[in-house]
């Protein structure tokens, strides 16, 4: 391709000299051209006015690219005051005009075609109105076109539309159209470093940071004004919450020098610690082996029923959870130069603390920025009966089941999202009886059907009750039996149970500790812009409480950009990447994903072509009698170009790391084939899902030639 544009130049700069074009190009013929132009301007100012306001408007209307080189025209043709009028009234009837062709008669494309981007705009609207649109008049985050494209599918006025976006491109106009009269100035080409000329491309260039900062500060102040800023500061940064979005944060402020508090209400570590990831495949990890010991057979060995204390298999899980806390205790972070602070905090203004000491006592600190880590808890649907039902959640399990001698008999896990399947199944392969309830089709609902489908096959020859479309309806008490009645298509079903775990989303932690009194705005999280700032600017959220992920290395991910924003944000920002996001799933087969699957490509609308690899071929797998799975990539038609790969198979986490790093680093699945994998290793599993993609697109009719040379060179 590359080849092919070079051509193309190299034929169309011979063109050029071939017919003496280039003569044309001269600044003595563009010179003569205006001249000749002003001429027939003089004869007729109405009609060329009248011509060139026409042609502005059809350009902005069909958003036909030029509008901007256009405007400097305007300015080279008609001067600053009558430019700025023509440019100013076209752009804006333009602009109208495209808006409402978007509005009624292409809503459907403008959605195909943009709709991702949509989702920005339609929330800047509904969070700040017309000053929204102004403020991307003013500050073109995206291209004016889509601007005018895209408010047409939002629910503003017209007229107000209209007006808004007279009075916001007016600004930027002024400066495009009067370095369009600097450069009708030149006379010589040594005239481009004339003063005028160099400041007025200054101003082009200045212009958007300078009305960013402008925007910046009108928001800034309308935010701060009822409040009173401290003089000086007891803190560069207040972090509240001491999971994985609160310790990076706060770690970073400490290693860059800041002056840093992490207040943590409950235990060092959050969720991951001590509710989530850690004791999770801890126990994971007890259920495996107890599969492995009855399918022995598969290895040689004698199958056995594994016999053990549940108690020791909990003390395990809190064993494990010891272990780890050290890399999250106080000591550490102490040690690191974080001031650690055991309480509760609450924000009192948009730089006040109040900390209520796990002691008793209450005190106040003072901070330039704040970061809110506080993390998400465990949603309990509000069902009849479900208090008397004895529930349990992430939060409460694993200190009930440490204090129990016996397995849960009857477990009822409700829900089938990752945490849902990872425990039914965890439990199931201990020797509990688990019923999972989903309402959804399908459990794992955020995968591939296909790939649900492996998972579920897998989970029910572990013995789990798959249940779903059951909608759980109501806790009851039946004598000494509890029952949850479920609904399945429109029939009643009873399950009994003497233990049920409801696993049906975690939602964010919002209230309690100040975000209403301050205003700040939530909708299932705290709502943030890109560089996690919340409706003040100097208070910032990462982790689960500012989603839209909901996993460790998202929250630490996030902490390295909440808290280098809120520490250097007034010399450089930077935007969060959610561009590569992996995740995972610790069922048997792992399920670890990263970028679009199918079910996403076709959602966005985005084409795709798909290449798999079937892991019951691999010989590492084979010999390790682990041969199921699979490796499936998305590829962007006729490119190696990866666009997401979901593997479900053994280690499938850690297989993915590989698929992490080419879709963070550009490279594509020519790199991985190319790329020696140890033999034998699962790790191959990915060199061949690449091999199977370069199978697909082998050069045939080059193949045939090649097949035809070794024929002829036989002699
Ligand atoms: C069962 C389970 C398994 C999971 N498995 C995985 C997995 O395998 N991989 C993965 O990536 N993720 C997993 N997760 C999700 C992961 O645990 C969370 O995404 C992660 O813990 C989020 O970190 P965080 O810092 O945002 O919040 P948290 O870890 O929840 O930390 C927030 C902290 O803030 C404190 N806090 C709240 N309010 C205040 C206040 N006002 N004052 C002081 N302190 C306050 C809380 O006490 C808490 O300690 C799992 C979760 C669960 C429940």
């Amino acid at each position: 391709m590359k080849k092919i544009v070079l051509l193309l130049i190299v034929a169309a700069v011979a063109l050029v000299f071939a017919f003496d074009l280039h003569s044309l190009l001269t600044l003595e013929s563009l010179k003569g051209s205006l001249e000749q132009f002003r001429g027939f301007q003089a004869e007729s100012p109405w009609l060329v006015g009248g011509i060139f306001f026409a042609a502005y408007v059809v350009v902005t209307a069909f958003s036909i690219p030029g509008a901007a080189v256009m405007t400097l025209a305007a300015g080279a043709l008609f001067g600053l005051v009558q430019g700025l009028v023509l440019v100013s009234f076209a752009s804006t009837i333009g602009a109208t005009l495209a808006f409402i062709g978007a509005r009624y008669l292409l809503r459907d494309s403008v959605q195909a075609k943009f709709g991702n981007r949509l989702k920005a705009i339609n929330e800047g609207v509904e969070r700040e109105g017309a000053f929204y649109l102004f403020t991307l008049r003013l500050v073109p985050v995206f291209p004016f076109f889509l601007i005018n494209l895209l408010m047409g599918l939002t629910r503003m006025k017209a007229f107000t539309f209209f007006w808004v976006s007279q009075l916001g491109m007016l600004a930027g106009t002024v400066v495009y159209v009067n370095a369009g009269t600097e450069l009708a100035k030149i006379d010589s080409l040594s005239g481009i470093l004339s003063p005028g000329l160099v400041l007025s491309f200054v101003l082009l260039g200045v212009f958007p940071l300078v009305a960013k900062k402008i925007i910046d500060k009108i928001k800034a102040r309308k935010v701060y004004a009822q409040w009173t800023k401290p003089a000086k500061f007891d803190r560069n940064m207040i972090v509240i919450g001491a999971g994985a979005a609160g310790l990076v944060s706060s770690y970073i402020a400490a290693a860059v020098k800041a002056k840093v508090t992490l207040i943590e209400a409950h235990k060092m570590g959050g969720d991951c610690l001590n509710f989530g990831c850690v004791p999770s495949k801890a126990l994971i990890k007890s259920a495996k082996l107890a599969h492995q010991m009855r399918h022995a057979d598969q290895y040689g060995l004698h199958a056995a029923t594994p016999s053990f204390s549940f108690k020791a298999v909990m003390a395990r899980v809190h064993d494990i959870i010891k272990a780890i806390e050290p890399h999250d205790s106080v000591e550490r972070y102490t040690g690191l130069g974080v001031d650690v602070v055991q309480g509760y905090a609450t924000i009192v203004d948009p730089w006040t603390v109040e900390i209520k000491h796990n002691t008793g006592e209450t005190s106040r600190l003072t901070a330039r920025s704040i970061v809110i880590a506080a993390g998400a808890s465990p949603v309990v649907p509000p069902l009849p009966g479900i208090e008397t039902s004895g529930y349990l959640t992430s939060d409460t399990l694993w200190d009930e089941f440490a204090k129990r001698e016996e397995l849960p008999k009857r477990l009822v896990v409700l829900g089938g999202g990752p945490i849902g399947s990872e425990l039914a199944q965890a439990f199931a392969r201990l020797g509990s009886q688990v019923t999972q309830v989903e309402l959804g089709e399908r459990i794992m609902v955020r995968e591939d059907p296909e790939i649900s489908e492996m998972a579920m096959a897998s989970m029910r020859a572990d013995g789990v009750n798959i249940l779903t479309q059951h909608k759980a309806i109501r806790f009851e008490r039946r004598g000494d039996q509890k029952v949850l009645i479920t609904e399945h298509q429109g029939k009643q079903v009873d399950i009994e149970f003497d233990d049920v775990i409801c696993a049906v989303g975690r939602k964010a932690r919002l209230t309690g500790y100040g975000l209403e009194a301050l205003g700040v705005e939530t909708n299932r999280t705290v709502v943030t812009n890109e560089y996690l700032e919340t409706l003040y600017p100097n208070i910032f959220a990462a982790g689960d409480v500012a989603g839209p992920y909901q996993f460790t290395h998202v929250a630490a991910h996030q902490a390295w950009y909440a808290s280098v924003n809120a520490l250097f944000g007034h010399l450089k920002k930077f935007k969060v990447d959610y561009s590569v996001i992996p995740w995972a799933t610790f069922t048997d087969p792992e399920v670890a994903r990263v970028g679009l699957n199918e079910q996403d490509a076709k959602e966005q609308g985005i084409a795709y072509e798909v290449t798999r690899y079937g892991i019951d071929d691999l010989d590492r797998a084979i010999a390790d009698s682990d041969a199921h799975g699979v490796v499936k990539v998305l590829t962007v038609p006729g490119k190696d170009k990866i666009l997401g790969v979901t593997i479900a198979g053994v280690h499938a986490g850690d297989l993915l790391a590989e698929f992490v790093l080419a879709m963070k680093h550009g490279l594509g699945l020519n790199k991985i084939l190319g790329t020696i994998h140890t033999y034998p290793t699962l790790a191959e599993a990915n060199k061949y899902a690449a091999g199977e993609w370069k199978r697909a697109h082998a050069p045939e009719k080059l193949l045939v030639w090649l097949g035809k040379y070794h024929a002829w060179r036989l002699g």
